[in-house]
């Protein structure tokens, strides 16, 4: 069933929502046993929203009509606080911390009727691209569970693919961790542009980076849950004060006329030969429907994106955490020592090597004498980086590329990695990410049973076009 006849039938209270919520609580349970898509189950929150629901329908409530996702279950990244409700980003030192409030994009949910059923599993802190680096258990991909879901928000995209309830996942992205599973996964997933909603309440990894997006079966969806989040929140400062899309409103509209830039450099040399083969059986679709393809070169994003992210990221990573001390929030120990001695047998502890590993390089990149060489450079990179897009969205209203040079990995296969070959799995992923502009990986294909995703990126609050193009893939 899809969301839009649920949320009919809900309405027309055709389905206890109650009895429907309690349903799927326990199918989560089953699924969380063989795949660890949950790091919580968020079953008496699930239950009072339902309850609420049903005293709405039975008391004829005015408000039932225009509420977006009434009765939908959402689950919600670990990173993005819940009231209540265990939020670790997959992180151990966060292990008890029950936020005393919601995120703002919970809020919303919650305001337009869905239903929160959970935190998912993720990279602590969202560190990494495979969803392996977890202080917890680490989600399995719904298509071979020998393979990874891909990251950093692996649970949310595993979760929306393996759902057979109406599920929308809510992800983050800094560098790629919502189109990256979303491509492992074989589903939708996407990254907004910068400040289109609130990051109010999301426990953050990189502030200049980190977008809350949309996860879902299908692109119709991923628009509507995108539909609900969106918009200016006084909360956060860096969230912008524009007009929110219909998004919905543009599901299977014409294509027909569109122009898409194929980036040149972001083809050949390091992808799959499969993955090239399906991407561009996707463009090949897309030109049926009358989109106009031409070649570009983006030169800067592919060249100097991955130095410049990684710069950056671990430079606000590592002021990020440096909260994380045993005082406030989570995990405790004993207390003794000098406060030195405290903090850091709190965070050698609780803390995971990649964790530590970008501790160590942010704070390496920002200690005085070193600044200016490296973070400094990399916000003028940024700069120069977002010029090149920008001069590229007058002539195209998408670019498109792979949105991952490989197919799943198996997990043996990833224990092999060095950390740059980890990083390098974010080469398509990471100019979109610096450059705060929106982009959707779209399912494109199959190769011997493994999924292939495709992304387009638009200039900044194109969302609308992207959610369009990609719907193109679901008719
Ligand atoms: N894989 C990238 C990293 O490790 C992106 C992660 C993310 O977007 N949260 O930083």
């Amino acid at each position: 069933m899809t969301a839009a006849d649920f949320i009919e039938k809900i309405r027309n209270n055709e389905i206890d929502i109650v009895e429907h919520t309690e349903k799927i609580i326990k199918e989560c349970r089953e699924i969380n046993r063989e795949y660890n898509y949950f790091n919580t189950i968020s079953d008496e929150l699930a239950l009072k929203q339902a309850h609420e629901i049903k005293k709405l329908i039975k008391n004829k409530d005015k408000s039932v009509k225009n509420k977006k996702l009434l009765g939908v279950a959402v689950s919600a990244k670990d990173s993005i606080c819940v009231k209540g409700v265990e939020s670790t980003a997959g992180s151990r030192i966060l292990k008890g911390y029950r936020p005393l409030f919601n995120a703002t994009v919970i809020e919303k949910v919650i305001k337009e009727g869905g239903i929160i059923i959970g935190k998912t599993s993720q990279d602590e802190f969202g560190f990494g691209s495979f969803s392996v680096f977890s202080g917890f258990k680490i989600p399995k991909n719904p298509i071979d569970k020998e393979r990874s879901c891909g990251g950093s928000s692996g649970g949310a995209a595993g979760l929306a693919k393996k759902a057979d309830f109406p599920h929308i996942s809510l992800g983050e992205s800094t560098g790629g961790s919502i189109a990256a599973p979303a491509s492992f996964c074989d589903v939708f997933g996407l990254t907004p542009t910068y400040g289109r909603g609130s990051r109010y309440g999301l426990l953050d990894y990189g502030n200049s980076l980190d977008k809350i997006g949309p996860i879902g079966k299908t692109c119709y969806e991923t628009a509507l849950l995108q539909e609900a989040i969106a918009g200016y929140d006084p909360n956060d400062s860096t969230s912008l004060n524009a007009q929110v899309d219909e998004y919905t409103q543009v599901i299977g509209e014409p294509v027909k006329g569109m122009k898409i830039g194929i980036i040149k450099e972001a083809f050949g040399k390091g992808n799959d030969k499969s993955v090239e083969k399906h991407v561009n059986d996707g463009i090949g679709r897309l030109k049926e429907e009358g989109v106009k393809f031409e070649e570009i070169s983006l030169d800067l994003p592919v060249k100097y994106g991955l130095a410049t992210y990684y710069m950056i990221a671990t430079s606000e990573a590592s002021t990020n955490l440096a909260k994380y001390c045993g005082m406030r929030y989570g995990a405790f120990e004993k207390l003794e020592g000098s406060f030195n001695e405290y903090f850091t047998k709190v965070r050698s502890a609780n803390f995971g090597d990649e964790a530590k590993r970008r501790i160590i390089m942010g704070t390496f990149a920002r200690m005085s004498g070193f600044r200016d060489a490296y973070y400094i450079k990399a916000a003028k990179v940024r700069t120069l980086i977002i010029n090149e897009y920008k001069k590229a969205f007058k002539k195209f209203d998408a670019l498109v590329s792979p949105s991952v040079p490989i197919l799943p990995p198996k997990f043996s296969e990833i224990e092999k990695l060095t950390p740059l070959q980890n990083y390098m799995m974010d080469i398509m992923l990471v100019g979109p990410n610096i450059a705060g502009l929106p982009h959707l990986s779209v399912p494109v294909g199959y190769e011997k049973n493994l999924p292939v995703g495709m992304l387009l990126t638009g200039d900044h609050l194109q969302e609308s076009k992207l959610l369009k193009l990609g719907s193109v893939f679901e008719r």
